[in-house]
């Protein structure tokens, strides 16, 4: 039995090397790994809103969020205060746990913030566990934040730092790391993944894994992107990112962050049954569910209850007690093609 140990020091070798292990020997580990700390029949779901979408001026390549590129997305204002809260309350009726609200900037400017603040304070008022994406946060930013009842901030790290100048010149690896740092600082929790297929090499893979495994505490979100080519962004043409390879990655971060939750995220419309199916043994459990993840097309939910039926995987749900690490797995006890259960997909994008 391979036990697992919660480290931070992990080697640029020691990763390149499992990341080079025979697959069957390293989806075996990952699983091992897996079954310690979680229930291996368990995926949890999250909700995403966008509350501000396009015009932003990073120039993430990846991205068709971002000003710098002709994507055909409209430019829209902060979404208003009483339409989030009304979404998160039909979100909370259909029964998600959890709510997550993006915004494309590169930060919050001071005249949002408390806009921002009070969506926080009124959707955490209904019950759910917030969530936000919402550019670069300044610690004092992030205290209020806090303050005002956020439970999670995601930001990626997106690649290595080797790579991240190919891909975004308008903000540095160590501006993320810094916000990072004022998250932790602030006492909320840490959603920070990456993407696969920007065309980086094998190395930076590694070398992302090993950037978010050094985070201590490692995140309790691991979202793992596979690049969606969007026309009009400079990697719409990138090379295919081979299935494989993406699982191994999964297998990796399972492997070096054994109490994360690892992510299945953008790029999930892309996939094959097959490869969610790999994806999933190799530890992945959470994902993003509904008809739109940002901008990008997400699987609809129906497809996604047919897998989760086909693989006997159940939902699992956080209860909301004030004890923020009890975790309930209700796990739709009737399995995921009950009412009870279809009733989790709840499409956010949706007004
Ligand atoms: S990924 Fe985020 S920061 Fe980068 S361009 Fe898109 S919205 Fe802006």
């Amino acid at each position: 039995m391979y036990e697992s140990a919660t480290r931070h020091d992990w080697r640029l070798e020691e990763i390149e090397a499992l990341l080079a292990l025979p697959f069957n020997d390293l989806l075996f580990r990952a699983q091992q790994v897996h079954r310690q700390h979680f229930d291996a029949n368990a995926v949890q779901v999250s909700t995403l809103l966008s509350i501000k979408t396009g015009a932003c001026p990073e120039d993430c390549k990846y991205c068709p969020q971002s000003g710098h590129y002709a994507t055909g997305l409209g430019k829209e204002k902060l979404l208003e205060i009483d339409r989030v809260v009304a979404q998160a309350e039909a979100a909370r009726e259909a029964g998600a746990s959890r709510f997550c609200m993006g915004a494309a900037w590169r930060s919050p400017r001071e005249r949002d913030l408390p806009v921002v603040l009070e969506m926080v304070r009124r959707v955490k008022a209904l019950g759910l566990e917030t969530c936000m994406t919402l550019g670069m946060l300044a610690p004092a930013q992030a205290d209020q934040l806090a303050e005002a009842g956020l439970d999670y901030y995601n930001h990626n790290l997106d690649t290595s730092p080797e790579y991240y100048g190919e891909i975004i010149t308008t903000r540095t690896y160590a501006d993320r790391l810094e916000t990072l740092d004022n998250v932790r600082q602030a006492g909320m929790k840490v959603c920070s993944g990456g993407i696969l297929g920007l065309g980086e090499a094998p190395r930076d893979r590694a070398a992302l894994l090993q950037q978010l495994a050094r985070l201590d505490p490692h995140p309790e979100s691991v979202p793992i992107n596979q690049l969606v080519k969007v026309p009009g962004t400079p990697l719409e043409e990138a090379e295919e990112l081979d299935p494989i390879d993406f699982v191994r990655a999964i297998a990796v971060a399972r492997i070096l962050m054994p109490r994360s939750h690892v992510r299945l995220s953008a790029g999930r419309e892309q996939m094959s049954e097959s490869t969610q199916a790999l994806a999933f043994l190799a530890g992945a459990n959470s994902i993003f569910y509904g008809d739109k993840l940002l901008t990008t097309a997400n699987p609809q939910a129906q497809r996604d209850q047919e897998l989760f039926a086909k693989l006997g995987i159940d939902l699992e749900r956080r209860e909301v007690t004030g004890d923020d690490d009890v975790a309930l797995r209700t796990l739709a006890a009737a399995g995921p093609n009950t009412a009870s259960a279809q009733a989790l997909y709840y499409d956010a994008s949706l007004a």
